[in-house]
């Protein structure tokens, strides 16, 4: 790749291709107004973190008035990885409890604490293994899991089933962390009524409640700004990154002042680059593209459109066995005609085709056969339309050749 804008992207043959796979350029890639905002900061200003400069506050209380009341303290950082492993020393200090509760298939990061609460990573064939302190609880997944959508509570059924885990942990757990739609699981969304069961219960054995908002934050899933309000719970800790600064690298945890005063008691808290004056124009000027160009109100429109031109192609393929997501967060779930068994080999194809028509998605899950698509936010409905079009073309020739 040589270039890119927007949804857009180019090679070094002059192909151009459409972005239908990359949510951290979450307003289009090379924006003009993020550019022009790092740009003109980096000839201004730019200095460790030890200095005062008005961008720091100045961002601050812009990205805590997305939040609830009640999270209203923010440390910055450089990446998703980072600001998770701060969040666990955060719920350490404040909790003094070790445990820490983890969903199956969940990915936080590269650090060695984002590995060891990381499913995706410490259970991989090559992984180090379950570490004694995780305790790992069941992905509430309503197509493949014990309790589907037939069942009206499901999402409460596994809340009860982890609540069990809580109660007889053998320590209590210091804290719960989650993604609300589980990415590396398959694009997996926490079923209805799940986290409104399971923080309480984490709460009242003096733990604290993480929601890991790297991949949907920042209006990505169309009805919400930050996934956890889907759930209608507000969490304790919420770790951020990847599309906060649209390619820049930064990321940020975002907590309660109790939380953070327990914090301050210990050693003090320091990241050179976390929250630089470039970072904070650029992590601004995402704020403001957002809020200008609507663009959570355009992953709702064309998210909505896109979900249900798949799910027009699932009736008249058997092979597309489940349609998720929300907003520009989607899965397509890819199995064996008429049956539940996952397809990773028609996924790959579908997946590789589709890149030989300059259409970039992705495929991931325990199975890797769910195809990914997560595009920047000013993604279009014709290019919805288009990867769908695409898609049924493939699997017209795939099952002629059949
Ligand atoms: N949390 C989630 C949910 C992620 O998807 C990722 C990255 N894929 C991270 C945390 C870690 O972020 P980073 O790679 O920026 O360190």
């Amino acid at each position: 790749m040589i270039r890119s804008a927007f949804q857009y992207m180019y090679d070094a043959y002059g192909n151009t291709f459409l972005d239908a796979y990359n949510n951290i350029p979450h307003v289009g890639h090379s924006h003009p107004k993020v550019v022009a905002a790092g740009q003109k900061q980096m000839a201004k200003l730019n200095t460790n973190t030890r200095y005062l400069y008005d961008l720091l506050p100045e961002y601050s209380e812009k990205l805590l008035s997305i939040f609830p009341d009640s999270l209203n303290k923010v440390y910055f950082v450089n990446s998703g990885s980072a600001a998770c492993d701060l969040a666990i020393r955060i719920a350490y200090a404040h909790t003094k409890h070790k445990k820490l509760m983890v969903m199956e298939h969940g990915y936080h990061g590269h650090t060695q604490i984002a590995i060891d609460i990381s499913d995706y990573k410490f259970n991989n064939r090559k992984g180090q293994g379950q570490k004694d302190y995780i305790l790992k609880t069941q992905i509430p997944d309503t197509y493949r899991g014990k309790y589907t959508t037939n069942n009206d509570s499901a999402g409460k059924m596994y809340a009860m089933e982890a609540i069990e885990q809580i109660e007889t942990s053998d320590s209590p757990i210091a804290a719960f962390i989650s993604e609300p739609i589980v990415g590396c699981g398959g694009q997996v969304p926490l079923d209805d009524g799940y986290l409104k069961e399971i923080y309480p219960a984490i709460r009242k054995q003096g733990g604290v409640c993480i929601s890991d908002e790297v991949q949907t934050g920042f209006g990505r899933l169309g009805d919400y700004f930050w996934g956890f309000e889907a759930q209608e719970v507000v969490p304790d800790i919420v770790i951020i990154g990847k599309p906060m600064a649209n390619g820049h690298p930064m990321g940020a945890v975002i907590t309660t002042s109790e939380i953070a005063e327990s914090f301050s008691k210990g050693v003090e808290f320091f990241s050179s680059f976390g929250g630089n004056p470039v970072s904070c124009a650029i992590g601004l000027s995402v704020l403001e593209v957002i809020e200008e160009e609507k663009l959570q109100e355009n992953a709702k429109n064309v998210g909505d459109h896109y979900k249900l031109l798949f799910k027009d192609l699932q009736k008249k393929y058997n092979c597309i066995g489940d349609v998720r997501g929300s907003g520009l967060f989607l899965g397509v779930e890819i199995n064996k005609d008429n049956c539940m068994t996952p397809d990773k080999e028609l996924a790959h194809l579908i997946k590789n085709e589709l890149r030989n028509k300059n259409i970039l998605v992705s495929t991931d899950g325990p199975f890797d056969n769910v195809i990914k698509s997560k595009p920047p936010l000013c993604f279009t409905k014709e290019n919805a339309q288009l990867v769908v079009n695409q898609i049924e073309k493939i699997l017209q020739t795939y099952y002629n050749k059949e």
